[in-house]
């Protein structure tokens, strides 16, 4: 990254355009003024995952808020990989931890399911939300992924994209995922599904291994937490089909 551009990167959900000023929230104003030290004609870097990455100068921060003026774009937008991650919910720190590495590792979709064994059925969204604006702003990546409300499994895969591959990540009986991988086009859509911790029950496993676009995978020979499977498929999926992959 260029050393002289300034370090504090913002997410905002307003139109960015030279000359335009942006609103930002208590919490961003409370950022840039507490934690960060700025004060009026200090430099941000802005980003809303449509106009790209501008600089932009703060005219003035309060307790209730504050706001900026954009300045030259040093981005253009760029589209993120798309992939999604639909994934049983688990307790509060490994979700979490799941749901800020996600952001980081790249997906553009974050989807919540309830299958039959899914213990934790209550999730916030909002504080997962924060979580991959954070995320979002550190790995300076372009776009925001969305963070959508807990469905049953069977809702979620209603209306599936036939493109979109679905790699149903199981402890039984696969092909490695990496081998599945193979066979899909370089930057072609995608979708990983992790269970919760009691993992898929027989029903499930059978529904969904009949499904033209699933795909059961295996990660390997130890059962790994939900949060670290998670992980684990991303990271592979990235190589192989995603934004990792030379030339992407
Ligand atoms: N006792 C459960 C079972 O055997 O399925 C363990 C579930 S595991 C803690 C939670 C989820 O992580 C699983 O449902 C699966 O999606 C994923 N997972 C964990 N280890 C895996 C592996 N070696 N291969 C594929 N998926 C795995």
């Amino acid at each position: 990254m260029d050393e002289t551009r300034p370090k504090v990167r913002l997410y905002v959900s307003s139109p960015l355009a030279a000359g335009g000023v942006a609103t930002l929230d208590a919490g961003q104003a409370h950022y840039l003024r507490n934690v960060m030290r700025l004060s009026p004609g200090d430099g941000v870097r802005l980003f809303n995952g449509v106009d790209g990455e501008w600089l932009a100068t703060v005219d003035g921060l309060s307790r209730k808020g504050g706001g900026v003026t954009v300045g030259e774009r040093l981005r253009a937008q760029t589209a993120d990989a798309d992939l999604w991650l639909l994934f049983a919910p688990v307790k509060r720190a490994p979700l979490d931890l799941l749901v800020q590495k996600a952001v980081e590792l790249g997906v553009s979709r974050l989807q919540p399911v309830l299958t039959r064994r899914t213990v934790v059925e209550r999730v916030n969204i909002d504080r997962l939300d924060a979580i991959a604006v954070e995320a979002a702003e550190q790995s300076q990546r372009m776009s925001m992924p969305e963070v959508a409300e807990p469905v049953e499994l069977a809702a979620a895969l209603d209306d599936w994209p036939a493109r979109r591959r679905l790699y149903f990540c199981d402890t039984g009986e696969a092909p490695p995922m990496a081998e599945a991988l193979a066979s899909d086009a370089p930057g072609s859509p995608g979708a990983v599904l992790i269970g919760p911790e009691g993992g898929f029950d027989p029903g499930e496993r059978q529904w969904l291994a009949a499904l033209p676009y699933a795909a059961p995978v295996s990660l390997g020979p130890r059962i790994l937490r939900a949060e670290t499977a998670a992980l684990a498929a991303l990271v592979l999926w990235q190589s192989a089909v995603g934004d990792w992959r030379s030339g992407a």
